[in-house]
């Protein structure tokens, strides 16, 4: 999962950055708001935490011409402490949820999790499909029951499968919410990183549809 964090305070955005790459997203970040409004519209993020005040261009606009432009990335606002006409106005801008500041990391990264879940219409916070199942709070594997010890990178795209799981993804999608733009890796990459997994999880879990990309196998129906 690709995460960009808005955030000028610098030992803020250090925090964020440090809990949300802990709890295995891929995090970029920035300080103003228009470099935010720039990326946020050419870039494909699962989720974008906003801080509202900014330089440049302030959060609540930035977010405004997101909408506008049809960016339809979920977005948690944070917001100053007691200033609820923040939060009103956020969430009339289209904002998906908030956090009035100081808040604890836990519970940015549990609304973070929650947030992504919600924008591809799912609730439950064990993800299962077939024979694997993800434990997202503890970012735990496991194929038929047992336990599979799996990277950092190796979870993060067994996630971005679970959550898109009722479709077939094209290498190009999956190497951008793997790696981002910055750092994008040949397709042989993700070849090597799925074979690597395929040793791990077993048969029938990750399929491939030739010329289309990867999905997981094996639903309940
Ligand atoms: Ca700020």
């Amino acid at each position: 999962m690709r995460v960009l964090a808005v955030e000028d305070d610098p030992r803020i955005a250090a925090d964020l950055s440090a809990a949300l790459k802990k709890a295995g997203f891929l995090v970029e970040t920035c300080g103003d708001g228009e470099e935010a409004w720039f990326r946020g519209d050419t870039e494909a993020y699962d989720l974008i935490v906003l801080d509202l005040g900014l330089p440049k261009l302030d959060g609540l606009t930035v977010l405004k011409r997101w909408r506008a432009g049809g960016c339809q990335v979920p977005v948690l606002i944070l917001t100053a402490r007691g200033a609820w006409t923040e939060r009103v106005s956020g969430i009339d801008a289209g904002a998906d949820d908030y956090l009035p500041k100081p808040f604890r990391m836990e519970e940015l990264v549990a609304r973070a999790r929650a947030l992504i879940r919600r924008s591809a219409g799912r609730g439950t916070p064990v993800e299962a499909h077939g024979r694997l199942t993800l434990e997202p709070a503890k970012m735990e594997v496991s194929v038929g029951g047992k336990p599979v010890a799996v990277s950092a990178l190796e979870y993060r795209l067994l996630s971005y499968l679970m959550l898109h799981r009722d479709r077939v993804l094209p290498p190009v999608e999956i190497l951008e919410h793997l790696y981002g733009d910055e750092d994008s890796r040949e397709a042989n990459a993700l070849e090597a990183l799925v074979a690597r997994l395929r040793r791990k999880l077993g048969p029938g879990v990750i399929g491939t549809r030739r010329g289309f990309g990867y999905f997981l196998e094996g639903g309940a129906g």
